[in-house]
């Protein structure tokens, strides 16, 4: 790809079987910045742990990133010039990296392990959000020297990254402040084996919600998967975790992703630590479902309906698209889609207990019911203001507010206190079926 510029930047995973909201900011930060110069985007797996089931830990970073929608250029499944894109395939490079480190004098067994003499001299790293920063390697009791291999002969990780980032001609390491303090002992391997280190760029640690502590695995909303299964919007949670650590500095919030990648650079990254904020994220949710376009509404709910046993195809392409309409400004997580609109796909629907026994059960519903019952059926034209007029007359000539009417009604129509608008929802379903549903609820109502 000639094409390119020459920026080259890399997410490096260890497998863990898990991605991290945090792991997937980084590799968003780097695929942004990729973006914006015009750049490549490596992804390497750093495996040397083989301990783990790495097939299937691997599975779960591909999935993540393909979710986000954060392609890489080089890597695994894409292949590239710069392979292979696992160090546990790596092993014949690390070993000549190895051989020059030995033959400058560097390296050192202790009992068995190899160990980097430190030239005990002060590294200055120009971070580019973080700033100019001097690490004093003086003293070897606070920074003694590094392991590079263990006695069992696997690698340690100082060693590798820095040879696959050489070897990966990577121009940026973007990555989590977490490895700052790393950082000089890469650069002292980068002075010895003679080469410029790469531009670094530490971005803040993602807080918990309360700012005290590191989010951890533990947390609500830390992994990817999590989301997915949530019923979150990527391109949402991708909007989200723009905004841990970067900002467009005016107020917006809602960004769209081709403006975030104009807009980024690594000056523009916050050096504060960043509180993550998942009602923000499902605020953002909400944003994105109501303002996207019916067709990727479609494309999101369709799953979504089929994993819930909804057989949304009986009715045709225009009675679902009609009945996403009624929802899609409402719902706020894509999983609601199955309950909110389930009644108006089947007459199996549940009833809520509580909305029962509150809306249907007082006596007097039951009348009310096929009073309205007999009322709509004398409404020629069913569309909305006739039928809102129908309750209105109703409600009038009983001397009671319409409300006794239309909530026992959505009740009858959906088994439920929330949904989509009542008038809406009556005139998707059509009248013979709310008519029969009337009908059905006075006799539970009693
Ligand atoms: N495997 C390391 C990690 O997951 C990579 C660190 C780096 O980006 O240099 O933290």
């Amino acid at each position: 790809m000639s094409s390119r510029s020459p920026v080259r930047v890399r997410f490096a995973p260890s497998p863990t079987g898990f991605l991290h909201v945090g792991g997937a900011r980084t590799a968003l930060f780097n695929w942004l910045f990729a973006r914006k110069h015009g750049g490549t985007f490596v992804l390497r797996v750093e495996d040397t742990d083989q301990s783990r089931n790495t097939e299937e830990a691997v599975q779960v970073i591909y999935d993540g990133l393909q979710w986000l929608g954060l392609e890489w250029n080089e890597g695994p499944l894409v292949g590239g010039d710069h392979g292979p894109y696992f160090q546990s395939q790596r092993h014949a490079i690390y070993e000549r990296y190895l051989k020059r480190l030995l033959d400058g004098g560097h390296l050192y067994d202790d009992a068995g392990a190899t160990r980097f003499r430190s030239p005990r001299q002060t590294v200055v790293v120009d971070d580019a959000v973080c700033g100019h920063i001097e690490f004093d390697m003086s003293n070897p009791a606070t920074h003694p020297d590094m392991t590079i291999r263990r006695p069992d002969g696997s690698w340690i990780f100082h060693f590798v990254n820095v040879v696959d980032d050489i070897e990966m001609k990577i121009s940026h390491v973007i990555r989590g402040e977490d490895h700052l303090s790393n950082t000089p002992k890469h650069v002292e391997l980068y002075n010895v084996l003679g080469v410029k280190p790469p531009v670094f760029a530490h971005i803040p640690l993602i807080l918990k919600r309360d700012g005290k502590g590191k989010m951890s695995k533990r947390d609500e909303g830390s992994s990817v998967n999590s989301y997915r299964e949530g019923g979150y919007v990527p391109e949402a949670v991708r909007n989200y975790l723009c905004l841990l650590g970067w900002s467009p500095k005016d107020n917006r919030e809602k960004l769209d992703i081709e403006e975030v990648v104009q807009l980024f650079d690594l000056d523009k990254i916050n050096r504060r630590n960043a509180a993550f904020d998942l009602d923000k994220c499902f605020w953002l949710n909400g944003q994105y479902i109501a303002q996207m376009p019916m067709s990727r509404f479609r494309e999101l709910c369709v799953p979504v309906l089929q994993a819930d046993g909804i057989l949304f195809e009986a009715l045709g392409e225009a009675h679902l698209e009609n009945v996403l309409g009624l929802v899609k400004e409402k719902i706020k997580l894509i999983t609601e889609v199955g309950p909110w609109t389930r009644p108006l796909f089947t007459e199996d629907f549940p009833f809520d207990d509580t909305a029962v026994e509150k809306t249907l059960k007082p006596a007097g519903t039951a009348a009310r019911l096929r009073e309205l019952a007999s009322k709509l059926n004398r409404v020629t034209d069913w569309s909305h203001d006739p039928i809102e007029a129908a309750f209105k007359e109703l409600a009038a000539a009983a001397g009671v507010k319409p409300a006794l009417y239309i909530h026992p009604a959505r009740i009858a129509l959906s088994g439920r206190a929330v949904g989509p608008g009542l008038y809406q929802m009556m005139i998707v379903l059509g009248k013979d079926r709310v008519l029969a549903r009337l009908e059905k609820a006075a006799a539970m109502a009693g």
